[in-house]
């Protein structure tokens, strides 16, 4: 009998039952007004009575209505039809409803139950399989999207039958399996999973060993992101967020994409819909959306079903990474997660945090990231899920608790800059500030050299060196004058310039600039760094700073030009020949 509860308090979208019998933490439950019954979790229980948190309003509920709790936690489904979707924090099927908006009562399922899919055995009569194991494979769009054995068996199973190759529906039994006890157990290509709980069924997970190229240059090059590692990006509004996550949504090395969009303004996840249908996939030339998966909910959406919009998106990841593909989850943003989670922790009168926040933010935002990473699964093939969040913290503050959490838990930091943007300087990244952790790791440098050669690591640190005495130098060249500095401090600032001119600034918009292959990276980087260790004498600032433009307007037309094109060789011989007669 699973156990029921009366309503005995309402303060907003928290609601306090009376219940006859047990009840867990995170536990599901519907309450009943009237027909319609409002899906809530369980955050708290004490002696009889437990704490629900509704995912929608609670408008018209009343003491005394009733309560079925389900036994279940908050789960997902996971099947193939999930890529091209858009699904809200608690999986609704977007599309399927009328504008981006819950409807009281209203729940859509996740899955097209009708649709066939064309299904290729992989295992065989007699295989040895457990959780996660790979039994079939059937295509999703142009991915290969494997029917695995459901993540909650536990042991070992014998395969009696998997079906012939053809065509399914998700909910058809695709495969028998015999348990340790000798019963069948049949398999759909649908299971669920607990959105709070990570999906382990890999046998190692190591750190980061190797880079996830995105054609950005100041991530490849400077500031590199590993294959399931973690990243975020602090930025105010307007500072070119939206623009590097597209970015990297159509350029990073991934299989398949995750946007969450957890309740930003309601505009700003409407313009999420309206644009990535528009991302033009540069490797297949078809939609991006064909490989990704939209999770969204706004700011006016409850709290709780906020909260669980990143877990869900986590989820379907590691979903996706059990197969096998490199999935690439972006979050934007997950200042409104800690909002929501800001949000529940004062309506239950919980000792705050700094600023309001639960004291276990910290934890609870670790915890979050920890789940990224790059795993070996049972049969040796690798899979991994790379985050990166994006954090809009209050009046730019980076102290603020969300910003001060997230640097402790996330690897790479990229600091979006006011000052940038407004002089145009994109992507705004910040070079001083920003930081990426996995180019000390040892296993990635050695992963560089051996991709790109000893040089590489030395020079990419070189470069952020010469960066930042550039800046210091120009903030003397500002309060002592041009004549007021030695010549060596205009030579410092535009080495720095040149960097930034060549390397660090790109042109999202231009087709050949938004998207740098490594190879070309290294190649830009080799000659940047080969002009700034020409130490030529110049005789006054005025010709340094000549010497300077002119190779700066070179190498930018370079970056314009297609990689090794005559245009490209035109500029670049162009360049060799400033260099030699300076
Ligand atoms: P945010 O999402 O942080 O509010 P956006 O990503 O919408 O900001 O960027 C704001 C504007 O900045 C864009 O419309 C664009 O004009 C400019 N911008 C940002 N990044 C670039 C870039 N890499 N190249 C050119 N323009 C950019
Ligand atoms: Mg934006």
């Amino acid at each position: 009998m699973s156990t029921k509860g009366i309503v005995t308090g309402i303060i907003s979208n928290l609601v306090t039952v009376e219940v006859d019998g047990p009840v867990a933490q995170n536990e599901i439950c519907f309450i009943n007004i009237g027909d319609t019954k409002l899906m809530a979790e369980v955050i708290k229980v004490n002696a009889g009575n437990a704490f629900v948190q509704v995912y929608e309003s609670t408008r018209g509920l009343k003491p005394g209505d009733t309560v079925d709790f389900n036994g279940h936690m908050l789960e997902v489904q996971l099947g193939p039809g999930m890529l091209s979707s858009n699904y809200d924090g608690l999986q609704n099927n977007l599309a399927t409803m009328e504008g981006v908006f819950l409807k009281k009562g209203e729940y859509t399922a996740p899955l097209d139950a009708e649709k066939e899919w064309e299904f290729t055995p992989i295992a065989v009569k007699g295989d040895k399989v457990k959780a996660a194991s790979w039994l079939a494979e059937v295509k999703e769009g142009w991915l290969p999207h494997k029917i695995m054995v459901p993540f909650s068996f536990e042991g070992e199973y014998t395969v009696k039958e998997v079906k012939p190759a053809g065509k399914y529906k998700i909910n058809d039994t695709v495969a028998v399996l015999i348990d340790s006890k000798g019963e069948e157990v049949p398999v759909t290509m649908v299971q669920k999973w607990p959105v709070k709980v990570a999906i382990k069924n890999y046998v190692d997970k190591p750190r980061p060993y190797k880079i996830m190229e995105t054609g950005v240059r100041i991530i490849d090059t400077l500031n590199p992101i590993a294959e399931g590692g973690t990243g975020f990006i602090p930025g105010p509004f307007g500072c070119g967020k939206t623009v590097l996550q597209h970015a990297l949504a159509k350029q990073a090395e991934a299989d398949v994409i995750i946007m969450a969009a957890c309740g930003e303004r309601a505009n700003e996840v409407v313009e999420i819909f309206a644009e990535f249908p528009e991302l033009v996939d540069p490797r297949t030339g078809r939609s991006l959306m064909e490989r990704t998966t939209i999770i969204c909910n706004t700011s006016n959406m409850p709290v709780a079903a906020r909260e669980a919009s990143v877990y869900t998106a986590m989820t379907i990841g590691e979903y996706y990474r059990a197969m096998g593909l490199r999935v690439l989850l972006l979050a934007d943003s997950t200042s409104r997660w800690a909002q929501a989670l800001r949000e529940m922790s004062n309506r239950m009168e919980e000792l705050p945090g700094a600023d309001g926040f639960p004291v276990d933010l910290p934890a609870i935002i670790s915890n979050f990231y920890s789940r990224a990473g790059i795993v070996t699964l049972p049969n040796g093939a690798t899979g991994s899920v790379t985050f990166i969040g994006t954090v809009s913290p209050a009046g730019g503050n980076l102290k603020e608790p969300v910003t001060e959490s997230t640097k402790k838990a996330a690897r790479c930091f990229y600091a979006l800059s006011q000052n940038r943007a407004d002089k145009k300087r994109y992507p705004s990244v910040d070079p001083i500030d920003s930081y990426s952790k996995y180019i000390e790791y040892p296993e990635i440098v050695d992963y560089l050299t051996k991709k790109i050669g000893e040089r590489w690591v030395p020079n990419v640190l070189e470069a952020k060196n010469l960066i930042i005495r550039g800046k210091e130098a120009f903030e003397q060249i500002n309060i002592l004058g041009d004549d007021g500095v030695p010549m060596e401090y205009h030579l410092r600032y535009w080495k720095s310039e040149l960097i930034d001119f060549i390397i660090l600034q790109q042109d999202a918009f231009d087709s050949i600039d938004a998207n740098t292959p490594l190879e070309r990276q290294e190649f830009m980087l080799d000659k940047v760094l080969e002009i700034c260790r020409m130490n030529k004498e110049f005789d006054d600032f005025e010709e340094c700073t000549a010497f300077y433009k002119k190779v700066i307007n070179v190498m930018r037309q370079m970056n314009y030009s297609e990689w090794k094109s005559e245009n490209f060789n035109k500029y670049l011989a162009e360049l060799e020949n400033l260099i030699k007669n300076n």
